[in-house]
Parts: structure tokens; sequence; C-alpha cells
């Protein structure tokens, strides 16, 4: 037999290794934009046509390339920004890897022309499926411009998943801002179909922010800036009149790069409990400057998740800086002064710290919680389903003690567990209800009705939301959900990115009971809502529905019309410890019974428990 192993020809390797960096438009328009600011550019414009699927370019007044690094520059591996595996560590610059123009190159058709300012003549060079076809001398101005044309085009099954120009547009329009924001003394232009979308002069930071967020932010800024040994804290956060339902604008950037974190997230959060209501989310841009050792940012591909040596004291910090500018500005009361004096004066925070500290901080319950995993922010969702409730599942379905939780996070999971078979004991065809006017609520939450042979345990959101979602997946493909006209048309400003994703959604929106209509920049009016939203509550509704349907935006399992969908079944639903009255319970179980497939929640997890007569008798030791 003859062997079988061979080496990928180094195209299809290129084109491989590409996926982890440049999935769609935006993300070359992040590279290449981070490459500008490494070259140590003071203005740089960003064009694209067909929203970065058939040009992205990336002009600016950098230092350039000389010939022999401009055709360098796009091997693998190939920077010019660290030598030693020790530089790593003291990481000053946006990049380092040397993939981004590999990358782009293994999948666009790439020209690249750049000069040096001490060089007569520039470089042009053209490549296509990672091979050089054109490179000759050219006159070219001081800097480096490169033009991405194409996206995709060598990868058909790739170019496919793109999605339609107003998604992959708004998420070039975040990655711009995001750079942008962090670099207030660098000149950026955005200009789109030949449109310009952001021409933003130099100035200071408050001034790029609202420049970028929009004229009504300005005087609702409150300044935070807090410098340590350790680390400095700046920037600014809403007043508490700014916050959202929807959580628009929260940045965060760790020595000038944008971040996501749901950890110091979580911190800002709290910082502003009390303050603005439950569940809205407050504005803020803050800006994290510490020594590079203290931070890797060689955790994931795209460098947006960070890992910090230590996240315990980053999050105390953040949230004292956050609470301290509140106060100060008299925004919260002041004897949150008192807690803030408390972080203030940790060691940790007010002097540079020992190994016996960090050792402390690392041993730690809380700084355990948030590693786990490996993952650099990740938050464990509250598990309340301790060992009890675990066993007593392993009782219902033997042989199944991977059963997972029914718990869910308020927010939606953008991936839903998906269950081929559920760990309980599900079983229709037995399972009758005789009288469903016999339910009971246990803890605002449960259901508990007799059955034929037992009882069953009802989840009433889980419930509801099966109801809501087959409910609206039957009008949006037969007719449309009747619309009940709001009696003032109510008008809603959002940020641009979410302008952009509500204008994609609205023909969808109107199949399932949303009459919206663009109103201007940025603004919408809202003419009707679908019949179940409450009176009053419509802003909220819209507000809260863009916030969910983003964080299932990602996702590419279900189409753009069932997020929609899955989205307003989770937000109309009845919420967890809400309590019902008989005649609720009654429709609400009639309902979920007469649903084509009552026992699983839209996202998988299971809508009723049921306890059979003959497991009860077993479990109390007697037999029947
Ligand atoms: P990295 O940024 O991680 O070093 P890239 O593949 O993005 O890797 O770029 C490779 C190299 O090409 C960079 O290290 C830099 O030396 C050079 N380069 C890329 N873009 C520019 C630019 N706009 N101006 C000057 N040099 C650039
Ligand atoms: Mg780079």
């Amino acid at each position: 037999m003859s062997d079988i192993i061979q080496l990928l020809p180094d195209n299809i390797a290129n084109q491989i290794a590409a996926g982890e960096v440049i999935q769609r438009p935006a993300s070359a328009v992040k590279e290449l934009l981070e490459n500008a600011v490494d070259a140590g550019a003071t203005k740089i414009k960003l064009i694209v046509n067909d929203a970065g699927k058939a040009l992205v370019q990336v002009i600016d007044n950098g230092k350039g390339m000389s010939e022999a690094d401009a055709r360098m520059a796009f091997e693998r591996h190939a920077t010019s920004k660290i030598r030693h595996i020790d530089d790593l560590f003291r990481i000053k610059t946006m990049g380092f890897r040397g993939e981004a123009l590999a990358s782009i190159a293994a999948v666009a058709q790439v020209e690249l022309k750049t000069r040096r300012a001490a060089d007569e003549l520039g470089t042009f060079i053209e490549i296509e499926n990672s091979k050089v076809i054109k490179q000759e001398a050219c006159a070219a101005p001081e800097g480096t411009s490169i033009s991405m044309k194409n996206l995709f085009f060598n990868v058909p099954a790739r170019r496919n998943f793109l999605k339609a120009n107003a998604t992959e547009m708004r998420q070039i329009v975040d990655e711009f801002i995001r750079v942008a924001m962090a670099f207030p003394d660098i000149f950026f232009s955005l200009t789109s179909n030949g449109q310009e979308v952001f021409h933003l002069e130099v100035g200071t930071g408050k001034q790029r922010i609202v420049q970028i967020l929009g004229n009504n932010y300005h005087a609702k800024l409150v300044t935070v800036s807090e410098e340590t040994d350790y680390m400095n804290i700046t920037g600014v956060i809403g007043k508490p009149e700014t916050a959202r339902k929807s959580r628009g604008d929260q940045y965060f950037f760790v020595n000038n790069r944008f971040i996501k974190s749901a950890y110091l997230n979580h911190a800002v959060n709290n910082a502003f409990d009390g303050i603005i209501p439950k569940d809205s989310y407050p504005s803020y841009v803050l800006y994290i400057d510490l020594d590079p050792a203290q931070v890797d940012i060689n955790v994931h591909p795209t460098k947006q998740e960070i890992k910090f040596e230590d996240e315990k004291i980053i999050y105390a910090f953040v949230q004292a800086a956050v609470k301290h500018a509140l106060a100060q500005f008299s925004i919260a009361p002041s004897l949150d002064f008192s807690l803030n004096a408390d972080i203030q004066g940790l060691d940790a925070v007010s002097k540079p710290f020992t190994s016996d500290q960090q050792q402390a901080a690392v041993s730690s319950n809380l700084y355990k919680t948030f590693t786990q995993k490996h993952q650099a922010h990740f938050i464990e969702p509250t598990n309340r389903s301790g060992g009890e409730l675990k066993q007593w599942k392993d009782f219902y379905a033997p042989g199944s003690n991977e059963a997972e939780s029914a718990e869910q996070s308020q927010v939606i999971d953008s991936n839903p567990p998906v269950r081929e078979s559920l760990p309980f004991d599900v079983d229709n065809d037995t399972l009758k209800i005789t009288d469903y006017s016999t339910g009971f609520q246990l803890h605002h939450t449960y259901i508990v009705l007799s059955s034929n042979n037992g009882y069953i345990l009802i989840h009433q959101q889980l419930a509801h939301e099966r109801v809501l979602f087959e409910r609206y997946s039957a009008a949006a493909n037969n007719q449309q959900v009747p619309t009940q006209k709001s009696l003032f048309p109510i008008t809603l400003e959002l940020t641009g990115s979410d302008a952009i994703l509500l204008t994609e959604l609205l023909a969808d929106m109107q199949t399932i009971g949303y009459h919206i209509e663009p109103f201007g920049q940025n603004s919408f009016v809202i003419q009707g809502t679908p019949a179940d939203v409450v009176s009053g509550d419509e802003k909220h509704a819209v507000e809260m529905l863009i916030e969910q349907f983003k964080h299932f935006s990602n996702d590419i399992k279900f189409s753009r019309r069932e997020k929609l969908i899955r989205c307003m079944a989770r937000q109309q639903s009845i919420k967890s410890g809400q309590s019902l009255t008989q005649q609720e319970m009654t429709a609400l179980t009639e309902a979920l019974f007469a649903c084509s497939i009552p026992n699983v929640s839209p996202n998988g997890n299971p809508t009723y428990l049921e306890f059979k007569e003959d497991y009860l008798t077993k479990m109390f030791g007697r037999e029947r």
C-alpha cells in the first residue's frame, strides 16, 4: 500500500490559516487600520464598496515600506514588530502576529502601493491567491495604500457565508469606530460607495467620542480619570439619563486595543447599581492603560479577548473609578466615597504588588470563578441547579449524567444547547392533562399541574416562549400579525450601528406586527406594534429586541427571521417571578399543550418535567 499523507500546497494552507484572522470584510478593515496605526500614520482613510465585499482600501500617511519589505509583508509570520519571544510581553503595537497581510493575500486580490519618505520611488505589488502577479516601481505619495478586492473570490463557500450588505457594513462601522476611538490624535475617515460616512478630525479624547457617538451626548458625559502605579483608567461614562435599554455604547480599551469583556462590563454595571433602572445599560468609553507585561493579548487570533495577569484587581479598580466619577459629579450619593476609599486603599491598587499578593488574589474564589475554562472573561451563569437537582434528574433519566441545567440567563445564549434527546422523561404519548384549571403556582416561576399518572412541573417562562415562538412562526409564514397603531407615533434615536441593524430588520419586523419607519439619520418612528406589546412600552420593546438580536447576530444556524422570532418570543414571554392568576395559568397551560412541540423551549430546554406516580412511590420506598 502506498503512503497517503501529503503536505498541503502553500496556497491552501494559507487559505485555511486565513480563516482565523479574516472572516469577513470587517476583519480586514480592523487589520488594515491597525497596520496603518502601527506605521505611525496621522491620517488614515478607509474606503469600502459594496460593504467591503468588492473593496476594502486603507490609505495612510505612515512610514511606508521598502521594496523588499513590501514583498516580505505578505509572507506568513512576517512582522517587523517582534523579534524575540520576550517581545510578546512588552507589545506596544496593535499587530505582532504577522498574519494579517498573508491571510488577506490568500483570500482576496490585493494591491499595495507604498513609499517611504526617504525613497524617491515607491513600490507597487499585485497579489492574488498568495502569489505575486505584478511588482514594479511607481510614483506614490508617502505612506501606504492597500486595497483588498473581491474577498473570498477563490473560496466561494466562504463568500456565500457573507451576510447581507447592511450586516457586513454594520460590522465594518463597528471596527472602524473601535480603532478611531482609541486614537483621537489620528484623523480618520470612512467612505462607503463614494459617500463619506465619517470624517473625524484630530481632537481630544472626549471630542472624538462625541464625534462618534453623536452630539446628543455632549454635556451628558462624566470624565473618569484615576491613576495609580499599577494602572490608569481614563475616559467617560454617560450620565444616568444616557443609559439605554439596549447595550449600545459600551467600549473598553486596554492599551488602546478595543476588547470585549463581560467581566469588566459587569464591573461598570455594578458601579451604576441603584442609579439606573435594573434593565438598562450604562454608556461608557473607558481606556485602561497598564504595563503590557500584565496582559496577554495573544489568547485570541483577533486579539479582542485578552487575559489580565490579575483580573480581580482590574475589576475592583474599574468599579471604583466609575463610582468615584459618579460621586464627584454628585450623581451617586457621596456615601459611595467610603467604599471607593476602601478600594483605593487596597495595597494592590495603591502600591506595586508583590508576588505574595498576586498569589493571594489568584487563589481567591472570585479569581477562580472568573478564570475557569482558561477563558479570558468567561462568566459562568450562576448555576442554581445544585447537586440535589442533578440527582433528581439522574433519577428520572438513568444513564444521562450529563444532564444540563434548565437554568437560563436572561440574555439569549447565542449558542443554545442543541439537544438531540431530552435528559428528562417527557413522554407525550402517555401524558394526559384532564383539567387545566387545577394548576397552582410555585415561587412565581413554576406551575404544578396534575396529570393522568402523576404531576408535571411547568416552567412558566420557557413554556410561554414556546407558545409565542409557534404563534409568531405561524404568523410570519402565513399572514402578518395584526398591528396595533400607536396613538402617538414614537420616535426612536439609535446609535449609528444600531440604526443600520434596525434598517436591516424592518421588513421582517413588519411581518410580526411592527410598523417602523426610518426618520432621518439614525432616527425611526414607531407607527405600530404587535397587539401584545403593552402600549407605553413600545420603545423599550424595540430597544430590547435590537439588543437581543445582537446576541444572536453571529449565529449562522438561524435565518434572520427566525432569530427575530426567537427574540420576540423571549421578550414578550411571561417572565419567571411573575405572579399569575388562575385564568392566566389555565390559558398558558392550554396553549402550551396545543403547541406542536410542547415539551421543549425554542432554545432547547425542557418546558416542563413530568413526575410519574410510580417514580414517586419508588422515591418514598413504597411498592404500589
Ligand atoms: P503584523 O501587523 O502582525 O506585524 P501584518 O501581516 O499585519 O503583521 O503586517 C506585516 C508587516 O507589514 C508589518 O509588521 C509591517 O512591517 C508591514 N506593514 C503592514 N502594513 C503596513 C503599513 N500600512 N505601513 C507600513 N508597514 C506596514
Ligand atoms: Mg497587522
